[in-house]
């Protein structure tokens, strides 16, 4: 197959460019700064032609497939979907859309220093070995040197990070005990034997019967065949002693799945904790049903039916979790 070099337009790297075999329509892009991932040929060229159209934020894009990869590399590598919906059932890849990528951009400095040592443990040879640390690389998330040297101060101020050598730009870099328990506490909150949080409305008197079926039928089999344990809330519940135990079990579970078709706020709300923990959140909503703004550039997985939820729920877990600790379920 012919390739060219063109550069990236997220990292700015050069890249090699091939058809996706297969897909006419699909580009594979590797060898730039980013991880390797697939992307549809005419968005390829037109963010190629007018990088801007990403609002400044195509560096961003990077450093999340970066921090991604590098937590997770068994991943298959994702189809990166801009404008263009993901095709249903397009269950060969593993589609992420930008805007959803993007909405895992960190939001407050606790949540930048946690997710930055992650991504500076994550790249190193292990403990007592140093790391080489470039701003250029932006593992600290962080959108311009000012912000990410103060991130970097913050983790020296906690004893978590001990610079070995300062060099002008690139510094040396040795994580402190302190850096390595604070890194364990983080992998331990979120094992993948805890049992992954369904948050879904339960339907009141009416349709309590339908939603129960629908997590017995499809959601729970759906997680229980990608490897995991899955776990309902039951949001028409909501109470003090309740939330106190919801809140809990969202800090512990590996990543949640919110059911959506019934606009439920309670949903909304456990969905929009979990994201702000740094957690991965998978969206799922009926075919003919619009959710609420707020999550309308993320890439859902719409269903049909009982059985069809279960498939792409199943494929949507094992391509952004990879398949989890437990026996998988036919
Ligand atoms: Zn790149």
């Amino acid at each position: 197959m012919a390739s060219k070099s063109i550069l990236c337009p997220f990292c700015r790297g050069i890249v090699t460019t091939q058809q996706q075999s297969g897909y006419h329509r699909i580009w594979r892009v590797q060898g730039c700064l980013c991880p390797p991932y697939s992307i549809f040929r005419i968005e390829f060229e037109r963010l190629h032609e007018n990088p801007a159209r990403l609002g400044g934020k195509q560096k961003r894009v990077y450093a999340l497939l970066r921090e991604r990869y590098h937590r997770n590399s068994h991943l298959p590598s994702p189809l990166l979907c801009v404008d263009q919906d993901p095709p249903d059932d397009f269950d060969a890849f593993t589609t992420i859309s930008v805007d959803e990528l993007l909405h895992t951009w960190p939001t407050t400095l606790s949540e930048r220093v946690d997710r930055g040592l992650c991504n500076l443990i994550n790249h190193s040879m292990g403990a007592g070995y140093t790391i080489e640390y470039d701003p250029e690389k932006w593992d600290l998330l962080a959108d311009d040197t000012n912000v990410s040297g103060f991130v970097l101060q913050m983790m020296r101020e906690r004893d978590w990070v001990e610079v070995t050598e300062d060099g002008e730009y690139r510094k040396t870099l040795l994580i402190r005990p302190n850096g390595w328990a604070r890194f364990e506490e983080l992998a331990r909150s979120t094992r993948p034997e805890n049992p992954v949080f369904v948050a879904m409305w339960f339907g009141g008197k009416d349709k309590r019967d339908t939603m129960s079926h629908l997590y017995e039928r499809s959601i729970e089999p759906a997680i229980e065949a990608a490897g995991f344990r899955a776990k309902r809330s039951d949001t028409d519940e909501h109470n003090e002693p309740i939330m106190d135990r919801i809140i809990e079990d969202i800090r512990k579970c590996p990543f949640l799945v919110a059911e959506l078709s019934d606009d439920n706020n309670g949903v909304y709300y456990e969905a929009g904790f979990a994201r702000g923990l740094g957690k991965e959140v998978i969206h799922c909503s009926r075919e003919n049903h619009r959710p609420h703004f707020d999550v309308s550039g993320i890439n859902l997985v719409k269903w049909k039916d009982d059985e069809h939820l279960q498939r792409r729920l199943r494929d949507r877990i094992l391509g952004v979790m990879g398949s989890g600790p437990f026996e998988e379920k036919a």
